[in-house]
């Protein structure tokens, strides 16, 4: 598997608007481990974890929402929704000593899909700074 950095740098080179993998993931044409699903937010175990509990949470309708840099004033509600939800995923995976949430934006920050999508990382101490 190419490095996180290998897949960000790949990725930087696809149109925006390019349907993305987490796409098959909400229309359930490729199998993912779900551990949350409402009408906004769909939320499923990372494929490549980064810690013990790392969960990805992704809304279902993308509306141009490649990443947080492409954000406009429309998408308040769903921004909130994600971090909302995330809170709620981390308690229900017992994450009471806390967590770490984390978005990647363009090559730089490391992002490799180009859905937006809210990482949460927990089960273990984390470290600051983030590499
Ligand atoms: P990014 O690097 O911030 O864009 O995060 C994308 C994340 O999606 C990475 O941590 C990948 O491991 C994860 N990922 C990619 N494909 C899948 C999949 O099919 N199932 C679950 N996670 C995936």
């Amino acid at each position: 598997m190419a490095s996180e950095k290998e897949a960000a740098l790949a990725a930087a080179s696809t149109p925006l608007d390019s349907p993305t993998i987490f796409d098959k993931i909400i229309s359930k044409e490729i199998p993912a481990n779900i551990v949350f699903e409402d009408e906004q937010v769909i939320a499923f175990r990372d494929i490549n974890p980064q810690a013990p509990v790392h969960i990805v949470l992704i809304p279902k309708v993308k509306d141009g929402l490649s990443g947080l840099s492409k954000a406009e004033e429309r998408h308040c509600e769903i921004l909130g929704r994600l971090l909302y939800t995330a809170k709620l995923v981390a308690k229900q995976e017992g994450l009471d000593d806390g967590f770490r949430i984390v978005i990647n934006d363009g090559p730089k920050g490391c992002q490799s899909v180009y859905h937006i999508h809210v990482h949460l990382l927990g089960g273990r101490q984390m470290n600051w700074p983030p590499g």
